[in-house]
């Protein structure tokens, strides 16, 4: 019987073992994780700590007994440390120390990301900490709880830095928000990110941008993180969100190569060009459905797909992964800021010639209560009238994540705006209009070009 081994058991990890064993029941499939957690969400890590999710345990898709009634041995706790693409052996060490072989046939490398760690000083000052593991979220946690935090500062603007400051501030601290960049959620166009930072204002997060953090010291229980221009901001926590990084390390063992931002190199299979050994999620570059190139992009959304494409292939599919589109959605207190496809600079940089408009309208009909506005910056293709992306931010009840997701669902098909203006959505007055308000920005983006 063929032997699958998967090493990782999060998103990608899972939905490949999931998909082997859907396949084909008989199918030998061992699951192996470096931690006790198998799939479970680490987008939710943010929620726990604030405490609006009360049980750690609900962040689990599925129990291991769960995963393991489908089927699949799991190995938890088992550190994989070598490949050995020759033998078809990997090497792990199981939780006592001991050294184990583990014999494969087909192998699926799901390691994931890392942390980023910024070049600042003092990162391993006790009260400093990165959030990406089930047991980091354990370790803050207590770490709150047992030292009555009252203050502290989050290291990022990115989603995850605006999340934890969304969710220290629920817990009643006072909480400093320090970004490098000139405004937050780098990841938007800068008036998106503008109401992002009132938001945070009006929440009583402190925001300080074009800053960057130099050094983390301790003095007399206090912390305090020092930017380069010598401002000074005591915590008693701090929490560094600058970003994640492939964790390759694994992969290089077996001579795997390397891709797009030193991610593992795969092709549109998830294979890795090394016999029997495929690649998926955040360890690996991602296929851009409108660039037509390998970016990295870690999302659970992605990995979750990879992780389906490479357990068909593992079984002898030839299935190929569609490609991302960098859809993505953070809520941060009462706004909800997304995006999807090209911002206006990113599509001039691959050689489009865009044309961006932005469009400010209400959610749903004025007369109808609760109405707010949403904020739309749509980007197209002058020539070609095509549709190459959308921003969006508005209420958290403004069904922000359903309208960048028609958006998505009109660039996967490589849409035009006129095309898009023409979809048959729906509509009610307490949650929509006639014309939702990504047609109507498709429409002004049309009255634009023609100078209108
Ligand atoms: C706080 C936070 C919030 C997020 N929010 C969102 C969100 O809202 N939306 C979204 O789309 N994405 C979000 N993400 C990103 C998303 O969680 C990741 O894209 C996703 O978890 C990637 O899944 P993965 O299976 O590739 O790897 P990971 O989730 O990184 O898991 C890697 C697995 O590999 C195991 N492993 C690693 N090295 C070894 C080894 N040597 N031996 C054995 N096992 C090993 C680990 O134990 C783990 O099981 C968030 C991430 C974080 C940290």
């Amino acid at each position: 019987m063929t032997c699958m081994l998967i090493i990782g058991a999060s998103d990608a990890g899972i939905s490949a073992a999931l998909r082997i064993k859907q396949l084909d029941a008989q199918a030998q499939v061992t699951l192996a994780a470096a931690d006790a957690y198998p799939n479970f969400s680490i987008c939710g890590l943010p929620f726990y700590l604030s405490g609006e999710v009360a049980d750690w345990r609900t962040l689990a898709h599925r129990t291991i007994q769960e995963i393991e009634s489908h089927g699949i041995h799991l190995l938890l706790d088992h550190r994989a440390e070598k490949i050995d693409a020759q033998a078809k052996i990997v090497q792990m060490t199981a939780p006592n120390g001991e050294v184990k072989a583990v014999p494969y046939d087909r192998l699926l490398i799901g390691t994931g990301a890392e942390s980023a760690r910024p070049p600042i000083q003092g990162l391993d000052t006790p009260g400093v900490f990165f959030l990406r593991w089930m047991a980091d979220s354990f370790t803050v946690r207590q770490y709150i709880e047992h030292n009555k935090t009252r203050r502290a500062v989050v290291i990022g603007g990115g989603y995850i830095g605006l999340e934890m400051a969304d969710a220290l501030t629920r817990r009643h601290m006072e909480v400093t928000l320090l970004e490098f960049a000139p405004e937050v959620l780098t990841t938007l166009d800068l008036e998106l990110g503008q109401v992002i930072r009132k938001e945070l204002l009006a929440k009583g997060v402190r925001v300080v941008t074009g800053q960057a953090a130099q050094s983390i010291g301790r003095d007399q229980g206090e912390l305090a993180v020092t930017t380069a221009t010598g401002e000074t901001h005591a915590a008693d926590l701090v929490i560094v969100a600058s970003g994640a990084k492939p964790a390759t390390a694994l992969a290089q063992t077996a001579g795997i190569g390397l891709g797009a931002s030193r991610a593992i190199a795969v092709d549109r299979t998830m294979a890795t060009g090394v016999a029997d050994i495929w690649a998926a999620g955040d360890c690996v570059h991602t296929w851009h459905r409108l660039l037509q190139t390998h970016l990295y992009m870690p999302l659970g959304t992605t990995a979750h797909k990879q992780g389906r494409v490479a357990g068909e292939n593992m079984l002898g599919g030839q299935r190929q992964f569609e490609g991302s589109l960098g859809t993505q959605v953070v809520k941060v207190f009462d706004r909800v800021a997304a995006r999807t496809g090209l911002r206006d600079k990113e599509a001039t940089a691959a050689g489009f010639d865009p044309l961006t408009v932005s469009l400010t309208t209400w959610d749903h009909k004025v007369y109808y209560p609760g109405a707010t506005e949403i904020l739309i910056r749509i980007t197209g293709e002058r020539r070609t009238v095509r549709l190459l992306g959308a921003q969006m931010v508005g209420h958290h009840a403004a069904e922000i994540s359903k309208r960048v997701d028609i958006v998505a669902t009109a660039l996967f098909h490589q849409m035009s705006m006129e095309a898009m203006a023409d979809l048959d959505l729906a509509y009610t007055p307490p949650l929509s209009s006639p014309w939702d308000p990504v047609q109507m920005a498709a429409m002004r983006w049309c009255a634009a070009l023609n100078g209108r």
